[in-house]
């Protein structure tokens, strides 16, 4: 079965699918995204994703391609047609395809929709949740509405190169007064050396994780004392755990930061346990 991709009403192979030359998010990273993960049949968060995404499209005044319940069921119908069980959904939407000028086009244009998915055999490997993952920081030299689930992600494409370069799985991005805004591709925590968690607020300087919000609400339910504000290098060096947190790697234990262990240099409890529990809850999940 070859693998498809949906593009503007079209069910097309993967590896022939396209977008018009004048399309704006190819030309100026005019559209959103959003990641969905796939888990046994199942996704992890739909409706928070598809929340943000609403979100994302108002504040840009880009109109959704379809009707909700239409976008679902071609969603569907994609990862039905690609046999996906574990992997991940990628949805994209840009302001269309219109001769290159940066004011708005003409309004009868109409948003371009890409659709793809992935098959995975796992999200993480054993090694990273066995010994946990290494971070890196560097300033972070984003725009002011990091909010907005955007396609344009260079500064991140170039902060996780140099991640990777330093033998990383991510780069923590760092705001002027030494405080972590969040990851490349996911949101910072950290617990405490007395046992508290912390991830930074809210606000448009970040990206609101919709796996940060379901993780936030699984550590209130367990009673975890939780602190939601900017933590900084300094701190996140002396805490006891970190992990990062994205849809495709839900709570994943961060040991080292710069080259440096944090707490013993395992995964944290917490952290684990947090993992444990985002998964539980997305197996009970609707399919
Ligand atoms: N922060 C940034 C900059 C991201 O790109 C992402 C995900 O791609 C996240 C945070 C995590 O968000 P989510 O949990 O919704 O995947």
């Amino acid at each position: 079965m070859p693998r498809l991709a949906y593009v503007n009403g079209r069910y097309l192979p993967h590896a022939e699918a396209r977008v018009p030359v004048e399309d704006r998010g190819y030309q100026f990273a005019d559209g959103v995204y959003e990641v969905v993960a796939i888990v046994d049949g199942r996704f992890a968060d739909f409706e928070g994703h598809m929340a943000r995404l609403g979100r994302s499209l108002g504040a840009l005044r880009i109109d959704w391609p379809m009707s909700r319940p239409a976008l679902e069921l071609v969603i569907r119908e994609l990862i039905r047609r690609n046999g996906v069980k574990t992997g991940l959904l990628y949805l994209q939407i840009s302001r269309g395809v219109a001769p290159r000028e940066f004011k708005f086009p003409d309004p009868r244009v109409r948003p371009s929709l890409v659709l793809t998915t992935r098959t995975l055999g796992r999200f993480a490997t054993p090694a990273q949740l066995e010994a946990g993952v290494g971070v890196i920081t560097i300033p972070d030299i984003r725009w002011l509405r990091r909010d907005i689930k955007s396609v344009a992600l260079l500064p991140q494409v170039l902060g996780k190169q140099q991640a990777v370069e330093a033998g990383c799985f991510e780069a923590w991005m760092v705001d002027g007064e030494g405080r972590v805004t969040e990851g490349c591709s996911s949101n910072a925590w950290i617990v405490t050396a007395a046992g508290t968690l912390v991830t930074r607020h809210a606000d448009n300087l970040i990206l609101n994780g919709v796996t940060r919000l379901s993780l936030l609400r699984l550590a209130e339910r367990f009673g975890v004392a939780t602190e939601v504000r900017p933590f900084t290098v300094a701190e996140a060096a002396a805490a006891r755990e970190a992990f990062v947190s994205s849809a495709t790697t839900f709570a994943l234990p961060v040991t080292r930061i710069d080259g440096r262990p944090v707490g013993d240099g395992r995964p944290g409890a917490l952290t684990l346990r947090l993992r444990a529990a985002y998964l539980d809850a997305v197996a009970g999940e609707r399919s």
